[in-house]
């Protein structure tokens, strides 16, 4: 046996229905905000998320799947969706094509990191960008998006979190008070927090190492520090997110792990995930989309993490009857119509199944009953003759015989055959 990849898994039948219900409800909100759907490719060249997602960041020193393919092109299986979209709105000039650029993508990402419940190395995100609002309004329409996809889906016991971390007014002089006010401590700090102190000081707040975080404590606080119009943004943003019924606090703590963000970041946390309780996180990346080549414009957006969705959304018990009717014949002779039958069923929209093989009735109807389907149908015998077929309800266990010419009208139409009493 050749096991799957570390990291990776398969999604089965008894999972994958929660699966679906996630992809169709976030197609469904997202399609009512007025986002419209992009898939872009699972790979990009390399350089798009050293320049997007950020030299500096634990994603592209550590985690990226690169590879050179047989061409001696460098290329990365996508570890985030932002560069990608950005690369794809600037490629194919979106803002002239589409009336709003407002963008979604679900599907893949890949990061090389250390497995564990609710972290995989290849997980499954739902992404969505804007691109162009600098109005603070657009803040809290991605929000109410993200924290109403949490709610349509049951999630219970959820926080939202948000900070400002400025913009490239304000943020230098945020970054020197960092360093300032880290003095001889830096020394003191784990290596990735040195490493980040000349890099970039403000991702020194995602540490997670226990003994730095006395000295992370005592830091300066970005809202601190912002500017005059990262300052009334930031109050917009929270005046519109109480306007819309939104709780809602704010951490200077949630910095993000990534580059690029600029005023607005973030999260919903779900209180039932343990250690990796992050379902969602996000933010303004007003620099991005001209950093990777583009036209000055600004962007927000998030990603939400399908697989720590799928882990809090609570279990629905399935829908009674929706595994359909199963066709039985009796007899060889009776194949035909059975095959007949069936054919009619589900082109007229009856989820219907029969046996292979030939089998007798007795295990046929053991494969109705473990099918967990409605009715099963029997072809075959003196009915046939007659026009009629034997349809017999599985809850009960009556049957009786029906006209051959109803039955399909009758399953068609959505209501349970009651079955007549003999
Ligand atoms: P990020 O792209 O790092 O901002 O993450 C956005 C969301 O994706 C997080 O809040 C998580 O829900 C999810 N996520 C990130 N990394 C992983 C991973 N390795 N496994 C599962 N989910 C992840």
């Amino acid at each position: 046996m050749i096991p799957a990849v570390r990291g990776t898994r398969d999604i089965l039948p008894g999972e994958v229905e929660k699966w679906q219900r996630l992809e169709r409800v976030s197609r469904d909100l997202c399609e009512r905000y007025g986002y419209l759907e992009v898939r872009t490719p699972i790979i990009e060249r390399e350089e798009l998320f050293a320049k997007g997602t950020g030299e500096a960041t634990d994603i592209v020193q550590k985690e990226m799947y690169s590879f050179v393919d047989k061409g001696g092109d460098r290329v990365t299986l996508r570890p985030e969706a932002t560069p990608s979209i950005v690369r794809a709105f600037i490629e194919h000039s979106l803002e002239q094509t589409l009336a709003f650029p407002k963008l979604y993508s679900i599907g893949p990402m890949f990061r090389y990191e250390r497995p564990q419940k609710g972290r995989y190395r290849q997980f499954h995100q739902l992404d969505v960008e804007v691109f162009g609002v600098k109005d603070p309004a657009i803040d809290a329409e991605v929000i109410d998006l993200a924290f109403t996809l949490v709610r349509e889906l049951g999630i219970g016991d959820v926080e939202l979190v948000i900070n400002s971390v400025g913009d490239h007014v304000c943020r230098p002089a945020f970054d020197k008070a960092l360093v300032e006010a880290l003095g001889q401590n830096v020394s003191k700090l784990c290596s990735d927090c040195q490493r980040r102190a000349q890099t970039n000081p403000l991702r020194i707040f995602d540490c997670k190492v226990p003994a730095d975080q006395p000295i992370i404590d005592a830091l300066p606080h970005s809202v601190d520090y912002l500017c005059a119009e990262c300052r009334e943004h930031f109050e917009a943003v929270q005046r519109h997110l109480t306007a819309a019924g939104m709780p809602f606090r704010v951490s200077h703590r949630l910095v993000r792990g990534l580059d690029y963000y600029t005023r607005t970041t973030f999260e919903i946390l779900g209180a039932s995930l343990g250690a990796q309780n992050a379902l969602l996180g996000g933010g303004r990346y007003d620099g991005l989309v001209k950093q990777l080549g583009g036209p000055d414009r600004v962007g927000i957006g998030f990603a939400v993490g399908l697989d720590r969705m799928v882990l809090a959304m609570p279990d629905q018990p399935p829908e009674r009857g929706t595994n359909g009717v199963f066709v039985a014949a009796v007899g060889d002779d009776a194949r035909d119509a059975a095959i007949a039958l069936l054919a009619d069923l589900r082109r007229s929209g009856v989820r219907a199944q029969m046996e292979f093989g030939a089998r007798g009735v007795k295990a046929q109807m053991k494969r109705a009953d473990r099918l967990g389907v409605t009715h099963a149908i029997i072809v075959g015998g003196d009915e046939l003759s007659r026009g009629e077929v034997t349809v017999k309800d599985m809850t009960t266990g009556d049957q009786a015989a029906v006209p051959r010419s109803q039955i399909v009208k009758f399953l068609a139409s959505g209501l349970r055959p009651q079955v007549p009493q003999p």
